[in-house]
């Protein structure tokens, strides 16, 4: 286990033990932020504009908000469609990462998949090429708008001869039908699939996937991400029994202890994976990844390789197919012609008053807002 590298403006505390109970981890301590001046905060916030090397989500470029605390940096970067309702989220995800640190590894180095887009077959050796050697997991997009089956099975086979050892999963974006997912995965199976991710819309659908392929004696592990991170209840695909196991964000689920806290209330294995974070929003993914009790399967933390600038001389890039457990490394971050103009500094400080708003009590419901604790847990 290396030691916690050192965070930036300040040292991380992050060797707090995660208390046990019954041999289990147990929600972090320190769950409260304190009260906050928010446009104190707002004047110190950076918000940078990074160019990305592949076009991703239909964007070319990824803006985030920065925010220095006495724990480190916290990142603040939901994407621009989405609602603040939404967005509150990632902002309570970046307070946690701003106030309150993060909780204690437990391993030293996280496996990271390779991610091929849906791509032509005969691109698909370059794509690996970009990932250097050692790739010990591939998660290959399928279901993609305006392609076949025939294409999903062209590109996942051209992965396989490439990488006969790897563990291969595919990720539908719940892009299926069920009847489309069982019959396509029956036909992938034959790949030896690691698991398949979102095969088909909400609960209900990723449900009859796996009860049909089940039926028929498909071994194909079913993973659950949108029914997870979108879901107004992220628990509900494991109470329904509708996933072996499920992809965790942390953005979206609201921090560390949040997610750490879905995990181990849904009883299934996690992926970790990020939404194409800056370094310093990945040293939260990895922050995650680092203290699940159990690791089972590569996460999709390698998406620093998509940035084709990022925030720190030192990014959170996979080698060797891990990434090593840090944070976005030591001394200051490294901005200097990322940062936004005016306007969409103020576009996005906005925004951040909005979903803060959110996160406060209500009237009524005690001392003025922003007057005690937020709400943490
Ligand atoms: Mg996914």
């Amino acid at each position: 286990m290396t030691e916690p590298a050192q965070r930036d403006p300040e040292p991380i505390e992050s060797t707090r033990p995660i208390p046990r109970e019954n041999g289990r981890p147990g929600p972090a301590p320190d769950g409260e932020i304190p009260a906050l001046d928010l446009e104190q905060l707002l004047e110190k916030a950076i918000v940078v504009d990074l160019p990305l090397t592949v076009r991703f989500r239909g964007v070319t470029r990824r803006e985030a908000v920065l925010l220095p605390g006495p724990r480190g940096w916290g990142e603040f970067a939901p994407f621009l469609e989405y609602d603040d309702a939404e967005a509150a989220a990632w902002w309570r995800a970046c307070l946690e990462a701003a106030y309150l640190g993060f909780p204690a590894p437990l391993r030293s180095e996280i496996p990271v998949n390779a991610t091929v887009p849906a791509v032509a077959p005969e691109r698909v050796p370059a794509v690996l090429g970009g990932y250097g050697e050692d790739i010990v997991a591939v998660k290959v997009k399928v279901a993609e708008r305006g392609q076949g089956v025939e294409e999903d099975e062209a590109r996942v086979a051209a992965v396989r001869a490439a990488l006969p050892e790897a563990r291969i999963r595919v990720d539908a974006n719940q892009g299926w039908t069920v009847d489309q997912a069982v019959s396509a995965l029956r036909r992938l199976s034959r790949y030896d699939l690691e698991y398949a991710e979102q095969p088909a819309p909400g609960v209900d659908g990723l449900y009859a996937v796996r009860e049909a392929l089940h039926r028929d004696g498909v071994t194909v592990p079913i993973a659950a991400d949108e029914s997870v991170r979108k879901a107004e209840d992220p628990l509900a695909v494991a109470r329904a029994g509708a996933a072996d196991l499920i992809v965790v964000k942390v953005a979206p689920l609201g921090g560390v202890r949040r997610a750490l806290s879905v995990v181990e209330q849904a009883g299934l294995p996690a992926v970790v994976s990020s939404a194409l974070d800056t370094s310093v929003g990945l040293s939260a993914g990895v922050a995650l990844a680092a203290s699940l009790p159990e690791l089972p399967y590569a996460c999709g933390l390698g998406t620093g390789a998509l940035l084709a600038r990022d925030v720190t001389e030192a990014p959170l890039k996979p080698e060797h197919g891990k990434l090593p457990v840090r944070d976005y490394g030591p001394g200051s971050l490294e901005v200097r012609g990322l940062v936004v103009d005016d306007a969409r500094r103020t576009w996005w400080l906005d925004r951040v008053r909005r979903v803060h708003a959110l996160l406060e009590p209500g009237p009524g419901s005690g001392p003025e807002p922003g007057q005690q604790p937020l709400e943490w847990r």
